[in-house]
């Protein structure tokens, strides 16, 4: 079923989820994380993951997980709302390499877009640290809970 790529356990998100890769955290569960892009084309950019799927992409994933990824990214989306007061809110995945995926486990983008504010290229240029992140990511964290 996939656009060519198959799971590779030693991805960058299946690293983050073991730990053995840094994220500044929003959201976590048994099931599922959310976390900020490490190149945030927003303030606000966040990347939301499941856990134990092994789905590469949108054609892969599990109904169960895919329901369990859609009810997180909307609370994230809704936090980020909340707390950021973003002008818009795009919801983003891409699946294959040909439509601009660049890492190949599932995820979900909530890209806040603000009005005036040119929203950056996809996974690109220069890292945020995560002194920057933190303190936005707090904000959402906050409006979660
Ligand atoms: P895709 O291109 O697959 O739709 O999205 C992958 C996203 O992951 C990109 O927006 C990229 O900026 C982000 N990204 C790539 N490497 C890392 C990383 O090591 N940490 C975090 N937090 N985000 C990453």
């Amino acid at each position: 079923m996939s656009l060519e790529n198959q799971y590779d356990s030693d991805n960058i998100f299946a690293k983050i989820i073991r730990g053995e890769l840094p994220s500044v955290k929003v959201l976590e569960t048994e099931k599922i994380l959310a976390f900020m892009d490490v190149f945030p084309q927003s303030k606000g950019h966040c990347l939301i993951i499941h856990k134990t799927s092994e789905a590469v992409n949108f054609l892969d994933v599990e109904p169960q997980a895919l329901s369990e990824l859609m009810e997180a990214t909307q609370k994230v989306a809704r936090a980020v709302n909340d707390s950021l007061k973003p002008d818009g809110i795009r919801i983003l995945q891409f699946s294959g390499a040909r439509a601009g995926q660049t890492v190949f486990h599932l995820h979900f983008h909530v890209l806040p877009v603000y009005e005036g504010v040119v929203v950056a290229a996809h996974a690109s240029g220069k890292p945020a640290d995560a002194e920057s992140l933190e303190p936005i990511a707090a904000d959402i964290r906050a409006a979660l809970s």
